[in-house]
């Protein structure tokens, strides 16, 4: 099958920034137009977000604010009325459903923008390779078709976790091990008595630990994490920040996290004096947190990282009411341990065929403390290394010099418009990204509400850079016939 145009637009990727930014151009791309959508997944939506199978992976935003499109942030709840689906928009629906919604969306955007006369091309495989071509973009398919495209998008999502050191001897590759929590079998079920250990607390841990009590685990689950801290949980009934809390304008020019520290907890404090709660203020943060994070300067975005995250991370990224409630309800029961350290060993126990004694070693200096298991599984999340990348599109546009990582390696730079900074800081012209790396320079970036504001500027650059080269090909044009 030929594929893509001289002219074409080609997206990379079909999770939820590949179909927001699809579904902005499908609206805006004037008929005879072609884009191109490239994704390794049979329904568009899913990603490694709502691709999940398990009913009790509760998406983490209520769904009123969910919709994928940023002028109508209650799309996603009205669609759940419609489609009959139970649950309001303050309530936290199962995560699949995101990717049903998409689904339908996608569907939708895509009848209305082939009826105006678009020529959207679905249904091909990944891209393996990028390269520039004489005018525009070659592009080869994971299949081995090759395609012409004017300017790509890429909306290839996050990279796979980085595995943490199993001490002397110890190897992810042994069964039992797990050092990419989305690479299990989807029958994964250890020994229903047996420990299992989840090196990470955070949301990623939640999932698993939900999972494995569905499917009917009931042997001690410890989790271990430098911190031990889990995510806090949403207010049942979710409210709106309250109107007047400003933390970002307040926080000044001289910002240090340490002062903002004592800032935000002056506020929480201030919050709770008034009958509200530091939700209240986490909330107030969210919409100025990449100004807040691009003024700060190399060391201090290193000191953020070493001592506040794991706070951060807690307060900032929190779990549905009903899933804080299990949980708790585990830890209550002596089922669930969150550790405060780091795995410092994995080794087999000695004629017990899969079972490993994991050590931790507790981060104030307690005696370190062991433990029989069947399984431990890598939760630290997703990966934003670039220099780490497998996968050969991202490996070799890296190679390439065409994306380079941040100095801190959460992810990759880009210019205003989307475009990805070569390896000479200089924007690569036609080439656009959407995604959870956007982390580098935004720090808040890897969610609905910010990725599909991301995805409607990214969708803006394009066109308007687009509209500049067909305006100045009909000058030429019009030179060329004088
Ligand atoms: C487990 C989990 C749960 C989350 N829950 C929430 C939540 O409840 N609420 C919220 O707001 N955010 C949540 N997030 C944040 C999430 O990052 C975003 O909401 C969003 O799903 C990211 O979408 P994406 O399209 O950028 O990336 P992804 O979802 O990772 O999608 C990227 C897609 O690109 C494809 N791809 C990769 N390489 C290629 C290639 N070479 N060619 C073609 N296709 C390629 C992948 O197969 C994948 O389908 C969650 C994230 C995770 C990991």
């Amino acid at each position: 099958m030929q594929w893509g145009a001289e002219d074409a637009i080609a997206i990379v990727g079909t999770g939820f920034s590949g179909v927001a930014t699809a579904l902005q151009l499908m609206r805006e791309l004037p008929a005879g137009a072609t884009l191109c959508v490239l994704g390794q997944e049979a329904q568009p939506g899913r990603g490694l977000a709502y691709g999940t199978g398990c009913d009790s992976h509760l998406l983490n935003v209520p769904s009123g604010r969910l919709g994928w499109d940023p002028v109508d942030e209650g799309g996603f709840a009205r669609w759940l009325v419609a489609e009959g689906r139970p649950g309001g928009a303050a309530d936290f629906v199962p995560r699949r459903w995101m990717a049903d919604y998409l689904g339908a969306m996608w569907a939708q955007g895509l009848a209305a923008a082939r009826t105006r006369g678009l020529r959207v091309q679905t249904g091909l495989p990944g891209l393996h390779a990028l390269q520039r071509a004489h005018q525009g973009w070659r592009l080869e398919t994971t299949d081995g078709r090759v395609g012409r495209a004017a300017q790509v998008l890429l909306a290839t999502g996050h990279l796979p976790p980085r595995a943490p050191s199993l001490g002397p001897g110890g190897d992810w590759e042994a069964p039992g091990l797990w050092p990419d929590p989305w690479r299990r079998p989807d029958d994964w079920r250890p020994p229903v008595d047996a420990g299992v250990l989840l090196v990470g607390s955070g949301l990623t841990a939640v999932d698993l630990v939900i999972e494995l009590r569905d499917r009917g685990h009931r042997g001690p689950i410890h989790l271990v994490s430098r911190r031990g801290c889990l995510p806090q949980p949403h207010r049942v009934a979710e409210a709106r920040p309250r109107p007047g809390l400003q933390p970002v304008a307040h926080l000044g020019a001289a910002l240090h996290p340490r002062s903002a520290l004592a800032a935000v907890r002056a506020w929480v404090r201030d919050a709770e004096a008034e009958g509200l709660d530091w939700r209240d203020v986490m909330a107030s943060l969210r919409a100025g947190t990449p100004r807040l994070w691009q003024r700060l300067s190399l060391r201090d975005r290193r000191q953020f990282l070493r001592h506040l995250q794991p706070w951060w991370d807690s307060h900032r990224h929190r779990m549905a009411p009903a899933l804080w409630q299990r949980l708790e309800a585990d830890r209550a029961a002596g089922r669930l341990t969150a550790w405060t350290g780091r795995l410092a060993g994995v080794q087999p126990v000695p004629g017990e065929p899969g079972q490993w004694q994991v050590t931790l070693q507790p981060r104030d200096g307690r005696p370190a403390q062991t433990l029989s298991v069947a399984a431990v599984v890598n939760c630290t999340g997703p990966s934003g290394r670039l220099r780490d990348a497998q996968d050969p599109l991202l490996a070799s546009l890296r190679d390439q010099g065409l994306l380079s990582a941040d100095a801190l390696d959460l992810g990759l730079l880009v210019d205003a418009e989307h475009r990805p900074l070569d390896c000479c800081g200089v924007a690569v012209e036609d080439l656009y990204y959407v995604g959870p790396m956007l982390k580098a320079q935004h720090w808040e970036a890897i969610a609905i509400p910010e990725l599909r504001l991301h995805a409607q500027q990214a969708a803006r650059s394009l066109l308007a850079r687009r509209a500049e080269a067909q305006a100045e090909r009909q000058a030429e044009a019009l030179d060329a016939a004088a």
